[in-house]
């Protein structure tokens, strides 16, 4: 990008301080393969019994099944962050319905990603006025979580039409 290279440029002479331009690491990787790998983080949302939604009735657990969610990484040690999250699944004996533990406070049904990722990247386009590869590349960059451009289109345009 011209602006990096002009941030270089300027920062030269070899001077070492808080301001001087480095480049991200993972600059230049072109495979997701290649990234640094995510570091696996265990959530438990499994229960021995829930109220079932429809009648209240304490449900038992049925199964177990694994959700897996891209987080906001760190950039301490500049890796993703991904939940397994183990979350339970009932069965109502009364209304003979089978329901799953709410998961809604992490994520939304079918996302792939948790709450506040979306949050942020909405957050970017919205407040920041980014545009939707800028703030995939800064998702990325600063928050180590990668987000296709094309998704966080969908979800900032999801997002201005609620706030409307
Ligand atoms: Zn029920």
């Amino acid at each position: 990008m011209a602006t990096k290279k002009a941030t270089k440029k300027a920062a030269g002479s070899g001077a070492y301080g808080p301001g001087e331009y480095v480049a991200d690491v993972t600059e230049g990787i072109a495979r997701v393969e290649d990234l640094p790998a995510p570091r696996h983080i265990k959530r438990s949302r499994s229960y021995p019994k829930r109220p079932c939604p429809r009648c209240g009735h304490l449900a038992y657990r049925n199964r177990t099944c694994t959700r897996k969610l891209h987080d906001l990484g760190s950039l301490a040690d500049g890796r993703p962050r991904e939940l397994f999250v183990t979350y339970s699944q009932h069965r109502c004996s009364r209304c003979k319905i089978f329901f799953n533990v709410d998961l809604s406070d992490l994520a939304d049904p079918n996302s792939h990603y948790t709450r506040r990722v979306v949050a942020l990247a909405v957050r970017l386009v919205i407040e920041d006025g980014l545009p939707y590869r800028a703030a995939s590349w800064h998702l990325w960059r600063d928050h180590r979580v990668f987000v296709p451009f094309a998704t966080v289109q969908n979800w900032s345009e999801a997002g201005g039409k609620k706030s409307r």
